[in-house]
């Protein structure tokens, strides 16, 4: 099943389990001479700017409980260089790494997601994804719980009728 019936409309909308932002505007506004700061590459989507902080595009995975399969946020985070520095420095195994950091565009379908603080995680600096949400929100309780696959609908029903 890759589609689902529309309450809101009645038509037929893919059933789509990726979302994914836009890049930050700081990186445009870099690239295109706007706003005079450096911008280097530090990896796939990982930049940093200004030498002072990184823009890094990560998952956050919320599992659907009763299927197979999960929501998956494709976010960008905001990590303060001095941050990453610390938790290398402090990484005991260097294998595994949490480092914290914020998002940089609130979630649909979640209230009250605006500079969420969160933790990111990876483990030999692959397979990078949130780890943790710091504030106590629906969105937090979702992550850590999952959704219902009636919920997703619900969610996708709300996000292609965003106006
Ligand atoms: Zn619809």
């Amino acid at each position: 099943m890759n589609e689902f019936e529309c309450k809101t409309c009645g038509g037929v909308h893919q059933l789509s389990t990726l979302i994914e932002f836009p890049q930050p505007d700081i990186i445009s506004q870099i690239t295109s001479g706007k706003v005079d700061q450096t911008l280097e590459h530090l990896g796939r989507n990982t930049m940093l700017i200004n030498r002072e902080y990184i823009l890094m595009e990560c998952e956050m995975k919320i599992p659907i409980v009763d299927r197979d399969d999960d929501l998956d946020y494709l976010v960008w985070v905001r990590m303060d260089k001095a941050d990453v520095k610390k938790a290398i420095g402090s990484s005991k195994d260097k294998e595994s790494i949490k480092i914290k950091g914020k998002l940089i565009h609130p979630i649909p379908f979640y209230d009250n997601t605006e500079e969420l603080d969160v933790h990111i995680g990876s483990i030999n600096f692959e397979e990078i994804s949130i780890c943790s949400i710091d504030r106590s929100t629906e969105l937090r309780q979702d992550f850590i719980r999952g959704i219902s696959f009636d919920k997703l609908i619900i969610m996708l029903e709300k996000y292609y009728h965003m106006d």
